[in-house]
């Protein structure tokens, strides 16, 4: 049996605020007190893992740790087929210091160039920590294909550049509800709320 979340404060240990946004959003239906890592003035871990999992869990632990709070870590990004799952963890380093996804998703078109295969998913792991150190963790994906050039305003990161299976628009041309119902952080959501927040 998964440990519930009890109410009281929640840390998003993230100082991305498109994600931040994203999670408060997911979590409204909880009446969860949510408040940033970056509001709490928490440092930044490195983020030394090698998988999604481990980075959501260095995350959630040194949130946790800093604030005596139970906090919500996410580590996410775009893994490519044909370039080996490539960006995956290093999704947000590959848009440099100055988080440029503009130039990122240049950077994937051009490994991506005269390749057919467009494949792509997002994945979304998350880790629930306790400041006793007990820790919850959960995985989502979801999968589509890749667009060039990028289209619409909305979303953050690679949304521009990505089209869900099954549809014919860009998460960055979505409205936030119809992201939230498919993406990657609702499935890994889902998975998080049925174990940890439902009937609260
Ligand atoms: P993290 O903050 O280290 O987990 O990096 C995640 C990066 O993956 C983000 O900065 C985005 O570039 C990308 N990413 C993750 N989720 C999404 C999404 O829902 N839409 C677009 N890009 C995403």
């Amino acid at each position: 049996m998964a440990r519930r979340f009890e109410g009281g404060r929640l840390v998003i240990a993230s100082h991305n605020p498109g994600k931040v946004r994203e999670i408060a959003e997911l979590l409204a239906p909880f009446g969860v007190d949510v408040v940033s890592a970056a509001q709490l003035d928490l440092a930044e871990p490195e983020e030394t893992g090698k998988t999604f999992l481990e980075n959501a869990l260095i995350k959630a632990r040194a949130a946790a740790e800093a604030s005596g709070l139970p906090a919500l870590a996410d580590d996410s990004g775009l893994e490519v087929s044909a370039l080996g799952g490539e960006p995956g963890i290093y999704s947000a380093r590959w848009a440099g210091p100055d988080k440029n996804f503009t130039a990122a998703m240049e950077k994937v078109e051009a490994a991506l160039k005269g390749l057919d295969n467009r494949r792509a998913n997002f994945t979304c792991a998350l880790a629930l920590c306790w400041p006793d150190g007990h820790v919850e963790t959960f995985e989502g994906r979801i999968h589509g294909e890749l667009v060039w050039p990028p289209r619409g305003e909305r979303g953050f990161g690679y949304d521009p550049f990505f089209i869900p299976a099954g549809h014919v628009i860009t998460f960055g041309e979505m409205d936030p509800a119809g992201k939230h119902a498919i993406s990657h952080r609702a499935d890994a959501f889902r998975k998080l709320v049925a174990a940890c927040f439902s009937g609260r």
